[in-house]
């Protein structure tokens, strides 16, 4: 892959996590930079001393940042302002360096709603959401604006409780889930990533008549999906969510549009 040409004025977006080798985010926003000729490159840092790296991006002025595992709640001690619903989701995948000032946003909320909407309107819909975890935290918030009659089920109860009782809703352990008949169920647990790929989160004769979206990326098409739709189910795999949320974060940090398509396209080829 070629880049553009750095020079003296090129801005640097980064992401920070760890571990961090195996991430996606260097690739497809360098592709978008390219494609809509930006002056900005970007890497990624693997992160241990977050107060620190916090303090790096002030005094190089980085221009945005995209947080992962597991410094996206810490992080929020180190910010100059965040937005009302990242506050509330309590994470921040997003920062955005406003002529100086350090801007916190959670595009993961955002970006799983958005592949959602896409495909069935959310209010009054019985929703069972796998998993407690920090994506099932921004994910949950999202479902509830949206109206939706959410239950939270998690392999640790205690944890579905917590996030229950923060959205008034209802929560179990993941073995309950066959005593529902949702219209739509959301896998966030790391159930079938890779490289435990046949492992699957519910019975596959469960999964009739409701639509099924497993944030899951890798891989691109998880057990869950391909028992989802020989099954006849309606599916979202997950890079439609991590695609937007990362349309999200760069339409944050150059003001642009972002190619929605070409990042697609970019992540589809690497994970295939
Ligand atoms: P996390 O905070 O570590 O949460 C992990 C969740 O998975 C917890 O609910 C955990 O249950 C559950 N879990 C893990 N192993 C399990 C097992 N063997 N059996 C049952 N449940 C199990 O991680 P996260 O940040 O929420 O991410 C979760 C998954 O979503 C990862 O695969 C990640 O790659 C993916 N993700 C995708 C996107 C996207 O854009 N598509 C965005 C964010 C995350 P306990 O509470 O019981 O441990």
């Amino acid at each position: 892959m070629g880049h553009n040409t750095i020079t003296s004025t090129t801005k640097l977006c980064a992401i920070i996590g760890n571990p961090i080798e195996h991430s996606l985010s260097p690739l497809i926003h360098n592709a978008a930079f390219e494609h809509l000729k930006l002056n900005y490159v970007f890497l990624a840092f693997e992160v241990e001393h977050l107060r620190e790296a916090v303090s790096g991006i002030r005094a190089l002025n980085l221009k945005g940042v995209s947080v992962t595992i597991p410094h996206k709640v810490e992080v929020m001690d180190y910010l100059d302002d965040i937005e009302e619903v990242a506050r509330r989701i309590g994470a921040v995948n997003t920062i955005l360096n406003q002529e100086g000032r350090l801007l916190g946003y959670n595009t993961d909320w955002s970006g799983a709603i958005k592949a959602l909407e896409g495909k069935v309107e959310l209010k009054n819909k019985k929703t069972i959401l796998l998993g407690a975890g920090g994506a099932a935290r921004a994910i949950a918030f999202g479902l509830k604006e949206k109206g939706a009659d959410l239950t939270i089920l998690n392999r640790t109860v205690k944890k579905a409780e917590v996030l229950a009782s923060e959205l008034n809703c209802q929560w179990g352990g993941l073995e309950l889930v066959e005593s529902f008949k949702p219209d739509i169920l959301i896998n966030t647990t790391s159930l079938g990533m890779y490289p435990r790929v046949d492992d699957l989160p519910v019975k596959k004769e469960f999964l009739k008549d409701m639509l099924v979206f497993d944030i899951v990326y890798n891989p691109l098409k998880t057990h869950l999906i391909r028992k989802a739709e020989q099954n006849g189910c309606a599916t979202i795999p997950g890079v439609e969510m991590f695609i937007n949320q990362a349309a999200l974060q760069f339409e944050l940090w150059t003001g642009k549009k972002a190619p929605l398509g070409l990042m697609k396209k970019v992540v589809v080829e690497k994970l295939s």
